[in-house]
Parts: C-alpha cells; sequence; structure tokens
C-alpha cells in the first residue's frame, strides 16, 4: 500500500477550535445538548438502575444503549488506526452526511461544493436542509480538477463533497487533486470512501492529524456486508467528533446494531474472504461485458461496482428487468449517458447476468 504524500503548504493555517467555531452555524456553536440518564451516570459499579424510567424487565432489550458506542468504538479505533475519539458512529453514513449540513451550513445563506456525478444523498440532504449545492463536472475520465472545484466555491462555502472511490463513476478520485483542496479550502472537506475496502489505494484517515478539517467516512454497508443494520463511521479530529456527538440523537445506533457490528469485527478474516471473491469476480464480470457486440466501453473501477457504456442503455436495462436482473441504469445522469452501473455479485448471480447479456437480442 502507497502512502498519501504531500508537503506542507505555506497557505494552510493551523485550524483549531478558534477556526472550527467560526464554521459553525451559531446556535450549534451555542448548543447545549440533551443531557440522557446514562450520559449523567457513566460509571460501572453500580448494581440498580432507576434513573431512566426503563422497564425492569424483558433483559437486555429494557435497557437504553450506550449513547457514544464506547466497546465498539474502542474495537474500531484500533482496526482503523485511529483514537476513539476520532470516530462518529451514526443510523448509516445517511446520518453523517445530513449531520454534516445541520452543524456547518446555515439554511438559505450557506452553500456546498461538490463532485459530480456523485452520490445523491449529498444534493438530497442540501435541498433538505435548504442548502445550495453546487455540483463540479468531473472530465470524461471522470477525474476532479481542484482549480475548478475551488472556483466554485466563495466566502458562503462550508463543505466541499469528495466520494473516492466514486459512485456511480467507480474510480477513484486522484490524491493530488484531492490533498490540493485540502491545503486550499479553508472549510469542511469530507472524503466519502463508503467503497475504499475493494481499492489499494490508501485511506485520508491517516493524515486526519495534518487536516484538522477533513471528515472521512466509511460505512459497514458495502465491503462489510452489513448494509441491514445501518452502521456508518465518520473520522475526524476530536473537535469535530464532540460536535457531531451534540447534534446527533442521544441514542442514535440500537443495541442491536452494536451488538452485530461488535461480532463482525471479530471476524474479520471472512471479510477478507468475501474481498478476494468479490474483486476476482469483478474481473470476470468486466471482461465478458467488454466484448459483448453492443457495449461501447468499460470503465475502470476501485468499487464493487462498475460503469458500462452501451449502444443504448435503457433497452439493455429493460431486456434485463424482463429477465429478472436488476442493474441501475444512469443513463439519465451527466457524463454517464448510455450507462449502466453493474454491482458484483456471487459466482452464480454474476454467470446468470453474463448469459442474459450474451443472449441480449441486439
Ligand atoms: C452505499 C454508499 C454509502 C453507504 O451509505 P449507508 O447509509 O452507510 O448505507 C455511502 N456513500 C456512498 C457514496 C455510497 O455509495
Amino acid at each position: 500500500m502507497n502512502d498519501i504524500t504531500f508537503q506542507s503548504s505555506p497557505y494552510r493555517e493551523e485550524a483549531g477550535e478558534g477556526a472550527l467555531a467560526t464554521l459553525l452555524r451559531p446556535n450549534i456553536l451555542a448548543l447545549k445538548p440533551y443531557s440522557s440518564a446514562r450520559n449523567e451516570y457513566s460509571g460501572k459499579e453500580a448494581r440498580v438502575f432507576l434513573d431512566a424510567n426503563e422497564n425492569p424487565y424483558n433483559s437486555p432489550y429494557n435497557r437504553y444503549p450506550d449513547p457514544l458506542q464506547t466497546e465498539l468504538k474502542a474495537k474500531l479505533a484500533i482496526i482503523k488506526g485511529v483514537k476513539p475519539e476520532q470516530v462518529f458512529l451514526g443510523n448509516g453514513s445517511d446520518e453523517a452526511i445530513d449531520l454534516a449540513y445541520r452543524c456547518f451550513t446555515r439554511p438559505g445563506i450557506d452553500n456546498v461544493v461538490a463532485i459530480e456525478p456523485t452520490y445523491g444523498m449529498y444534493r438530497v440532504c442540501a435541498d433538505i436542509n435548504d442548502v445550495e449545492y453546487r455540483p463540479v463536472l468531473l472530465d470524461e475520465h471522470f477525474q476532479m480538477s481542484a482549480d475548478k472545484l475551488l472556483e466554485a466555491c466563495d466566502e458562503k462555502t462550508k463543505v466541499i463533497w469528495i466520494c473516492s472511490p466514486n459512485n456511480p463513476t467507480g474510480n477513484h478520485i486522484r490524491q493530488e487533486e484531492i490533498i490540493r483542496v485540502l491545503q486550499r479550502f479553508k472549510g469542511i472537506v469530507i472524503i466519502d470512501e463508503a467503497y475504499a475496502d475493494f481499492s489499494r489505494r490508501p485511506s485520508f484517515r491517516h493524515v486526519l492529524s495534518h487536516f484538522p478539517r477533513l471528515i472521512v467516512m466509511q460505512t459497514f454497508s458495502k465491503a462489510w456486508g452489513c448494509a441491514a443494520i445501518r452502521l456508518g463511521m465518520a473520522f475526524a479530529s476530536k473537535d469535530i467528533i464532540d460536535i457531531y456527538n451534540k447534534v446527533k440523537y442521544p441514542y442514535n445506533v440500537n443495541l442491536l446494531t452494536q451488538q452485530h457490528a461488535l461480532k463482525v469485527l471479530d471476524n474479520m478474516e471472512e471479510i477478507d474472504r468475501w474481498m478476494s471473491l468479490v474483486l476476482a469476480e469483478r474481473a470476470v464480470v468486466m471482461r465478458a461485458v467488454q466484448t459483448l457486440p453492443y457495449c461501447r466501453q468499460v470503465y475502470p473501477t476501485d468499487a464493487n461496482f462498475f460503469l458500462a457504456r452501451m449502444d443504448d442503455a435503457q433497452r439493455v436495462y429493460d431486456y434485463l428487468v424482463d429477465q429478472g436482473i436488476i442493474v441501475r441504469n444512469r443513463t439519465r445522469v451527466e457524463r454517464c449517458q448510455n450507462c449502466l452501473r453493474i454491482t458484483i455479485g456471487t459466482k452464480e448471480e454474476n454467470s446468470t447476468l453474463i448469459g442474459a447479456l450474451r443472449r441480449f437480442p441486439d
């Protein structure tokens, strides 16, 4: 694994608590958070808990869960090579995405900048929070220009969204360009690494100590096979994590999810096995799709899916639906005209797909 390297920049000022305060919504800066029964009492020695109006029966589900997921974060921090206080856990990455808006952007005033095309939730959450969303088109290789991104920013830009490996394009965003944004932009930079485990590129969470306004997001939903339990991760400076913890719902990650996640972390070899299978199958499926006479291009990928440009994506999509096979039609997304996004499944699912595609009446 190669490292993330960069030269210390003379432009970069140290952003401590003071700099962060100027980026926060004023009401969030002033917020006095809800203090739950479990917050106020955190010792371990007590035997009788009569402080939270819980039912004394139906153990262990009668008790409120740990609001800060202490045990889970301790284990995760070791696996991810960060400190537990640099970890936020939420109800999917979706919660961490929404929190960025609720903490840093003033509705009707501030704006955010994002690469385009990318994951749809950044825009949906901007719309829900009444925050202007400024998409900056990627080039024809789906690469980002730091300069173009920075040109789209003004003094009201609080957040820049970068997804790498990117969804729906599958490729990673060039490291030098991301570093350039990190060194130049004075606001929050969020790098969504939902697909990082499928890529050989190093995670940006390893450079968190150099960039106090960087947030790196990952998830249990993809490589770790746990989309159903809804568990997303954000890694950042302690100052940022403290703010997220102040704003989130007190018991945002339920007990069943915390328990299952702990089991997953005890079984990381299984995830490695899944990864090898998916990456081997990815090569097989991409090669097969590339040889289809009606496929114009298969794009390189660093994720568990890839983008394929067809002569007529809509016709292929409709045909596959008829065969009971669902892929993602991205033809109406800018830069993705006639593109299908295909997720890698099991060996059997993939050969079903390839068989159907070979029989397509072109
Ligand atoms: C799938 C995906 C996620 C995961 O979201 P969860 O809410 O954690 O399931 C996050 N970001 C991107 C870009 C994704 O494609």
